[in-house]
């Protein structure tokens, strides 16, 4: 346990989010194909692999990481999750120097979410991946308001954004592929809520084995 969070934890961090959306490929697909077309899993697998194999080679920093997975998943995920997980990371990378403590941590999430409101431009209750990281977000401020170190304010966020994601099952869809549904979007999980919380889960489980 320590009160920074480094390369190490941010290395393990990406390497367990790409086994964990590995796993769990088939289940985000199955969300997708409800309320979308089905390749969300796909996306977010081929992405994650393609960023683990340029992680081999190491990363000078926590920064140097994120920016890493921010430009291979702009240039190998297709659909709007690319775009929008690649803004997120790259903001999130801007956000951060150095090893991350608690304020680090709230501001690295912050900027994952500002990156994906400047890139999609949805608010919360629009049924998007923007309703897992707004609570994961309020979560870890207010963790950082009691006092928290780094591990457990990224727990509190993790924690927040599934539960933000489950909250998304009785709203309707109006932004993204889902929207084109309507009403018949309502009654089902959000597929890039899910694989945030997901992520977020990998963040925190990364730091805790430290
Ligand atoms: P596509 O919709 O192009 O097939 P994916 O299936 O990979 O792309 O990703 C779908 C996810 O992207 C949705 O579940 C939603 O969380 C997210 N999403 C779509 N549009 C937006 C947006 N404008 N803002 C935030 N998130 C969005
Ligand atoms: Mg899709």
């Amino acid at each position: 346990m320590s009160d920074t969070l480094s390369t190490a934890w941010a290395l393990a961090w990406i390497r367990g989010a790409q086994a964990v959306l590995a796993e769990n490929r088939a289940e985000l697909n199955d969300l997708d194909r409800a309320i979308g077309d089905g390749d969300h899993g796909e996306n977010m697998d081929r992405g994650f692999k393609a960023v683990a194999a340029k992680l081999e080679a190491g990363a000078e920093d926590v920064q140097g990481v994120l920016k890493l997975v921010a430009s291979t998943l702009m240039s190998t995920v297709g659909g709007a999750a690319g775009p929008l997980y690649g803004t997120a990371f790259l903001r999130a990378a801007k956000a951060t120097t150095g090893d991350v403590d608690s304020d680090g941590v709230v501001a690295l999430i912050a900027g994952s979410l500002e990156g994906i409101v400047a890139r999609g431009k949805a608010t919360t209750g629009e049924k998007t991946m923007v309703d897992a990281w707004t609570p994961a977000l309020g979560a870890a401020q207010a963790a950082v308001g009691t006092g928290a170190g780094p591990i457990a304010v990224l727990r509190a966020a993790a924690d927040a954004a599934a539960a933000g994601a489950e909250a998304t099952i009785p709203l309707q869809a109006t932004k993204g592929r889902a929207s084109y549904l309507g009403e018949r979007s309502i009654g089902h999980k959000d597929p890039g809520a899910t694989s945030t919380a997901l992520i977020l889960a990998c963040a925190a489980d990364a730091a805790e084995a430290l």
